[in-house]
């Protein structure tokens, strides 16, 4: 009886590292499989992306959903516990099981695009047939080099990181104050949308936010955003004195991928 080849895949998440990892493997690795878990609550700009990114490819991106659900159905299935940094029940449903259910018993290479300057480790399957491959790791191709990838590719970065540092949900609880800002001026629905999702709390529990420490009502505030603002630009003022030659949408994700690297997921945020 003859093996079963070995699969090779890349799980994009929307970002500018597993984009530039797909565009760099295109033509390295045989039979390349490209996959995007759709949590159903992307950003309208991570869609447009990946469109992008299958037009360069030339080849669809599969969109995996958890058996065909979205974020909603399993907050329904949890009586409306929304998930949080403790409790991260969405990683697990919405990225990691389609994933694995999309691969089944195939021997699979699932490549993970972190970068040869990142310390990240990961949120990924540690089920025994699919293997994880770190080839940015591996070949010491760090932040410039992506830029670069994705520069001549034509595709360039995604549309949200003029104000956004990483891809995933857009009520990513993971998301800095400043993004959510960014979120209420470039997708004003969207922001009330996530400010609906707080008012559901089950009867007889503590209200839920988003974010530390104060409601998406309290953030929005105009004494507040002022606060929050304020607070943004003396961090990179400081930062742009400390390093001269600085580009702006550099600083942007340095300062807050900064604060929330440890916290944030692998699979979403790539
Ligand atoms: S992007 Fe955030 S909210 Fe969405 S699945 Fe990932 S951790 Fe959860």
């Amino acid at each position: 009886m003859s093996e079963k080849a070995v699969r090779n895949i890349v799980n994009l998440s929307g970002g500018k590292d597993s984009t530039a990892l797909a565009i760099y493997l295109r033509d390295r690795v045989p039979d390349l499989e490209y996959v995007f878990c759709d949590t159903d609550k992307e950003l309208p700009e991570t869609y447009e992306y990946l469109n992008r990114l299958e037009a360069y490819l030339g080849q669809p991106v599969v969109r995996l959903k958890a058996r065909g659900m979205g974020f909603d159905h399993f907050l329904a299935m949890r009586r409306g516990f929304l998930p949080s940094a403790r409790n991260r029940w969405c990683t697990e449903q919405l990225k990691l099981r389609p994933f694995e259910a999309f691969v089944g018993t195939d021997v699979v290479c699932s490549y993970i695009g972190i970068r040869a300057d990142e310390q990240r480790i990961g949120y990924i399957s540690h089920r025994p047939n699919i293997k994880a491959l770190f080839p940015f790791k591996k070949e010491g191709i760090g932040r410039e080099d992506v830029l670069r990838i994705l520069d001549r590719s034509g595709l360039g970065m995604p549309a949200y990181y003029r104000w956004r540092s990483r891809s995933g949900c857009y009520f990513c609880f993971f998301q800095q104050k400043i993004e959510w800002l960014g979120l209420l001026e470039n997708h004003p629905d969207l922001f009330q949308k996530a400010k609906a999702y707080e008012n559901m709390a089950p009867k007889g529990f503590a209200s839920f936010t988003w974010s530390d420490g104060e409601s998406l009502d309290q953030l929005a505030e105009p004494g507040r955003i002022a606060e929050i603002r304020a607070q943004f630009a003396a961090r990179e003022a400081t930062e742009r004195e400390r390093r001269h030659d600085v580009r702006l949408v550099d600083l942007f994700e340095d300062i807050v991928a900064d604060e929330s690297m440890e916290r944030a997921c692998l699979i979403c945020d790539l």
